[in-house]
């Protein structure tokens, strides 16, 4: 038995399912989990000392790669300093003004020509330590700013495990074919309304009916908790006009988006017409997460002044955190956020189109009906011959053929997200030796697909 048997089988006797979060699990893959001990740049080890090329970099936080050298030194700085004080640190303002100053645009007039001026679309910012915290106060704050109740989300998408937002939600459930949670309350999951997503005639006839009961809205910003499935072309923008008409806000999930598909995340670069028919309007409130905490429990919440300072201390919306803004967290981010420049966003791009288009050139040499599903950088493959818009057509694909497809990947020291609904991420540490090594894997892994059968 390997230690990754052993590990597992260990884990199993103390934590529900040997995991902290159950797609580590393998459940939809089969077979034995990876126990990871490090990681360095583009790769990451086993307990059985195993090295992979990892294209699931913490699930997104990694775009420098691990253990960046920068990052590493101004943790173990932090660290050197103390680990938690529960008061304000310096740091925490530094961050609150990186993402400020990150998150703008240039403004351009009709014809696309910078006008000098400079549009910077959050004003505020809170720190919390999860995804899930960052998304679960946002709601809480847009129903306090409102005074409404009903919450609108797209099924499919994921916004973390608050009991609100656990309703058709993506990847973890969709994994483990469940449709919502066990414990959530009926009265809680009657006040989210879900929607299909990319359907604004849904949007509207909600709207129609319940729009002046209607809280906010929240969506990821490009969806990539059920693979990766964009939003159509103009999609944000008028679910925004909709929402705004209606007097409610909308809550711009870039936990996953924000800082990794670009320095100013999915909404720059629609604000910067790099994705057409998206500029023109800013979110009431974002949520970020992973990127922002480089590899460290840190997200956060942001958006118009006046919403945000509904927040207590100021406001009537509680909210708070022993480990908020917690400084060897923040320091990781600072530096994260500092070395994510130009050159790192153009490596990953790089990255996603060299890797994108040699998979689905080897998955075509073998017949594999497939599509590829992308969202600048980030990307995933649908076993379905036309590109899913929403969760019943991201269901409806061959999803059978990913686990010997994975395991081809794994066996050949690949590491892959152990489900079909997950994104695929890449690094800027994501070297010419590092893709060599996934492209020379792909043959096998596509033959691998081709020879899938139903279960
Ligand atoms: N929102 C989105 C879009 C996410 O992808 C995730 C996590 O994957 C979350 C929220 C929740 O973040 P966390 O896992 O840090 O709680």
């Amino acid at each position: 038995m390997g230690a990754n048997e052993t590990y597992f089988t260990r884990a199993k006797l103390s934590i529900p399912g040997g995991v902290n979060s159950p797609v580590r699990a393998y459940g939809s893959v089969g077979g034995t989990p990876r126990f990871m001990v490090s990681a360095r740049g583009a790769y990451i080890t086993d307990a059985d000392g195993r090295e992979y090329v990892d294209l699931v970099s913490s699930w997104g936080p990694a775009i420098l790669g691990h253990a960046h050298p920068s990052v590493i030194k101004a943790v173990q700085d932090a660290a050197a300093r103390g680990l938690s004080f529960g008061a304000s640190t310096p740091g925490e303002t530094e961050l609150a003004e990186l993402v400020r100053e990150r998150v703008r645009v240039e403004e351009t007039n009709s014809s696309g020509q910078s006008t000098g001026s400079v549009q910077k679309a959050i004003e505020k910012i809170r720190l919390v330590s999860t995804g899930t915290e960052a998304t679960m106060t946002a709601i809480r704050l847009a129903r306090g700013f409102t005074g409404r109740e009903l919450l609108v989300k797209f099924a499919g998408h994921y916004h973390g495990h608050s009991d609100a937002l656990l309703a058709e939600a993506g990847s973890g459930l969709a994994t483990l074919t469940m449709p919502g949670s066990a414990g959530v309350t009926a009265a809680t999951a009657a006040q989210t309304i879900v929607l299909p997503y990319n359907d604004l005639d849904a949007v509207r006839a909600l709207f129609a009916v319940q729009g002046s009961k209607i809280a906010a809205v929240i969506v990821e910003a490009a969806s990539a908790n059920m693979g990766v499935v964009p939003p159509d072309r103009g999609f944000n923008r008028e679910l925004a006009a909709i929402a705004r008409e209606n007097g409610a806000l909308v809550i711009f999930d870039e936990v996953l988006t924000g800082f990794r598909v670009g320095p100013a995340g999915w909404w720059g670069l629609e604000a910067a017409r790099v994705v057409p028919d998206g500029a023109g309007w800013i979110p009431d409130l974002f949520t970020f997460g992973k990127v922002i905490g480089g590899g460290m429990p840190l997200a956060a919440l942001g958006g118009r002044a006046d919403v945000m300072d509904f927040l207590a201390p100021l406001g009537p919306v509680y909210q708070a955190g022993t480990l908020s803004g917690n400084p060897v967290a923040v320091a990781a981010g600072i530096a994260t956020l500092r070395a994510a420049d130009a050159s790192v966003y153009a490596r990953l791009d790089a990255v996603a189109d060299q890797l994108a288009s040699a998979v689905s050139t080897a998955l075509g040499a073998e017949g594999v009906e497939h599509s590829v599903q992308r969202a600048g950088n980030l990307f995933s493959f649908a076993f379905a011959s036309t590109k899913p818009r929403n969760y019943d057509e991201v269901r409806a694909q061959q999803s059978f053929r990913y686990p010997p497809f994975f395991h081809a990947m794994l066996d050949a020291g690949v590491s892959l997200p152990p489900s079909v609904f997950e994104a695929w991420f890449v690094t800027a540490a994501h070297d010419e030796a590092a893709v060599s090594r996934i492209l020379e894997a792909l043959p096998a892994a596509a033959k691998a697909a081709a020879a899938a059968v139903p279960a």
